[in-house]
């Protein structure tokens, strides 16, 4: 399922969905839900979206995240019931909104956890064969640098190839569209934000 969120001047966005996570409440800390009953699932578990989306600005193409892959990944918390994330919907979700994976020409991480890089890696090649991956440097040395995850080898893979170009500085990238450091989640997490979508009345 895709749909177009906005389109503000040169700028246009669609959100797509690669799975959803099935988890627990409590991983999350002690969240209040009052506003969010719809979000829980007759299991107690909260139902989320794995979501990345596609943005336009000016003739560029970016993917911001990259979804969980095709993977279903199940952990159990101590205190916890079990958690569930299930991906693998991205390439129809981009197809039915018209994208194909040659149009991206830069994908953004806001972190680099597996369920925002999943896609960047697929069948031993880069899933989006003319982007260069963009992320927060200092995920880099925190979740890469020694990591034998998925995620990390992932991320490894495409450095060896020359795709990757993190990220140290908030700023411009994209037009129009800026990233900036929202540390906290992970070491680097980035937002992305567009200062005229923002200051639009
Ligand atoms: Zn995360």
């Amino acid at each position: 399922m895709s749909s177009v969120l906005s389109s503000v001047g040169a700028i246009d966005v669609i959100g797509v969905q690669d799975g959803a996570s099935f988890v627990s409440p409590g991983i999350f800390g002690a969240p209040d839900l009052d506003s969010h009953r719809a979000l829980i699932g007759d299991d107690g578990r909260l139902e989320l979206p794995i979501s990345a989306f596609v943005v336009r600005a000016r003739g560029i193409t970016a993917l911001i995240d990259a979804g969980l892959g095709d993977r279903t990944v199940e952990w159990r918390p101590a205190g916890e019931g079990p958690q569930k994330l299930t991906g693998g919907r991205l390439p129809t979700a981009l197809a039915e909104a018209g994208v194909t994976s040659d149009d991206i020409d830069v994908v953004l991480l806001t972190h680099l956890h597996l369920d925002h890089n999943g896609w960047v890696w697929h069948d031993d090649a880069p899933t989006f064969p003319n982007a260069t991956v963009r992320f927060g440097a200092a995920d880099w040395d925190a979740l890469v640098e020694g990591n034998e995850g998925e995620s990390a080898h992932m991320m490894r893979a495409l450095a060896d190839l020359g795709r990757v170009q993190p990220i140290d500085v908030d700023g411009e990238v994209l037009p129009g569209i800026s990233a900036l450091a929202t540390p906290g989640h992970t070491p680097d997490t980035r937002c992305t934000c567009s200062p005229r979508v923002a200051s639009a009345p």
